[in-house]
């Protein structure tokens, strides 16, 4: 059982009343967390090949309470499931979210390799709220999920992004950049480029979105049930501490927010400091606006067993809802707020390149008031030239381009047999699941009837990476860290 700290215990009966706090300290003590995936739109099928592993786990519920009024339909291939006797439990805000009552060995399933689907706790789903925000919004967005990684809230934010849209996944920390990047090339949607810069070097080089996500650093309160060890590092003095730190990302972001522009503001921890007065402060000192969900929306989430403050924030606690804790605010820049100005461009950045994902195009991103432009285009929102560019600001040579060539003399990059933009200029071969798991294992493929050269092995339809054909055998170009070790 997880022994929770005193001040714990008073610090969530400050936030959210003595009978709430028992319940969620209750459920932190004596449940089990809760299982789910969330389904790639563009990926996933029913069809027994895709979906074999999780549907073995599926745990069995009326379908989502999220197909009635008030919250969005569910995605098209969501919503085409097979019937089945007794239809998959779906997470109430989330159509495209599904509960599942045994865990699967996630590692032995090509079917996530592919990017099918993402392993995700129910709460953080709630990002599926801001589609119909998004998409009131423009048909050309930009976008920054600023604390991306491990990816769950990116991959999310790609699905429901409206057409013709941008997204910037962000994470400060480099070794958890490549994780992102990793999750991104899997989830396979293009417009997606992942950056590794300090929340503070957006605004001095004039970048700027109509969408940020702030999924800020936190305490972890709402993850002490699926990580009990998370607990011994806890104490008031880490709250304030990262009480702070997430008013410092805020702030430094802030400017490259675009007047009228939105942030989600997110933790997943439970006390007041890290959550409303946080917000409070952000409305305060910058000078956001809070912006109201649909009535309808709240009153179907708060049947869910979703907390609404008087002042419209979300929070979701283990206990009240089928998930884990999570605080989720929506607030607005001021239409008439002033564009930023013009600041030194100091600072170093990283940013991966020749990943396949797109990689990040700084010339999208200028504010669409700014004067300088690296890609040449003044105005922001102009389409993506292709080009990459380096710290001088010098088009690079662009291997996408290059590789999107049929040409069997260039070895493809791995990302490109992911993305659901695959070209088609390496012929595809399906392979049944355990000569998937031989290529996930670095393996060899012996493919005597297929065609010499590279090729794209595709399970279910969907593409894991390439091979390179030689008639004897097929060398096996999965790149090495994404081996799977496991035995099958
Ligand atoms: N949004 C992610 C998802 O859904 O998968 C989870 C993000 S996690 C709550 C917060 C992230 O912020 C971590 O990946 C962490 O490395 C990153 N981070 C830590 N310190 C930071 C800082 N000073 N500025 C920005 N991000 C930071």
């Amino acid at each position: 059982m997880v022994e929770l700290p005193v001040k714990f215990l008073e610090m969530l009966a400050d936030a959210v009343g003595p009978k709430r706090a028992e319940t969620i300290a209750a459920a932190i003590r004596e449940t089990p967390p809760v299982l789910s995936i969330r389904i790639n739109p563009y990926k996933w099928r029913e069809d027994g090949v895709v979906d074999s592993v999780v549907s073995g786990c599926y745990e069995n519920g009326e379908a989502a309470s999220g197909d009635g009024a008030g919250f969005p339909a569910p995605p098209p291939d969501a919503a085409t499931l097979a019937p089945q006797a007794t239809p998959p439990a779906r997470i109430p805000w989330c159509p495209a979210g599904i509960y599942l009552a045994t865990r699967p060995v996630f590692t032995l399933d090509p079917a996530l390799h592919a990017g099918a689907y993402y392993v995700q706790e129910p709460s953080s789903m709630i990002i599926e709220l801001l589609k119909q925000f998004l998409e009131k919004m423009d048909l050309n967005l930009r976008l920054l999920d600023l604390c991306a990684a491990p990816g769950g809230k990116s991959t999310h934010l790609a699905s429901i992004m409206p057409q013709g849209s941008k997204l910037v996944a962000n994470e400060v920390i480099r070794p958890r950049a490549a994780i992102l990047r990793e999750n991104i090339s899997r989830w396979g949607l293009p417009n997606v480029e992942v950056t590794s810069m300090d929340p503070s070097q957006f605004a001095p080089r004039g970048y700027a979105f109509d969408f940020i996500l702030v999924d800020a650093p936190c305490s972890g309160e709402g993850m002490f049930r699926k990580d009990p060890e998370s607990v011994k590092e806890w104490s008031p003095e880490s709250v304030q501490l990262c009480a702070s730190r997430q008013q410092r990302i805020v702030a430094d972001i802030w400017p490259s927010l675009e007047p009228g522009g939105l942030l989600a503001y997110s933790t997943c921890t439970m006390n007041r400091s890290e959550n409303e007065e946080n917000v409070a402060w952000i409305i305060e000192t910058l000078g956001a606006e809070r912006v109201s969900f649909d009535p309808e929306i709240l009153s179907q989430l708060r049947s869910n067993g979703v907390i609404v403050s008087p002042q419209g924030e979300l929070r979701l606690h283990p206990g009240l809802v089928k998930g884990e804790g999570l605080f989720f605010a929506l607030l607005r820049k001021p239409a008439d707020s002033l564009p930023q100005e013009e600041l030194p461009k100091k600072f170093v950045e990283h940013r991966f390149t020749n990943s396949g994902v797109n990689d990040f195009k700084s010339g999208n991103y200028k504010s669409a008031k700014g004067k300088t432009s690296i890609s040449g285009h003044n105005n922001s929102k102009s389409q993506n030239s292709g080009q990459k560019f380096s710290q001088s600001g010098k088009p690079l040579k662009n291997n996408f381009q290059q590789q999107n060539s049929p040409s069997q003399n260039v070895q493809p990059e791995h990302e490109m047999a992911l993305s659901t933009a695959f070209s088609g200029d390496w012929p595809s071969v399906e392979v049944t699941k355990e000569q998937a798991l031989t290529y996930l294992s670095k393996g060899t493929l012996n493919l005597p009837d297929s065609p010499l050269g590279y090729l794209r092995i595709t399970y279910g339809g969907l593409g894991l990476g390439f091979v390179k054909n030689i008639g004897s055998r097929a060398n096996n170009l999965l790149p090495p860290n994404l081996r799977i070790r496991m035995q099958f």
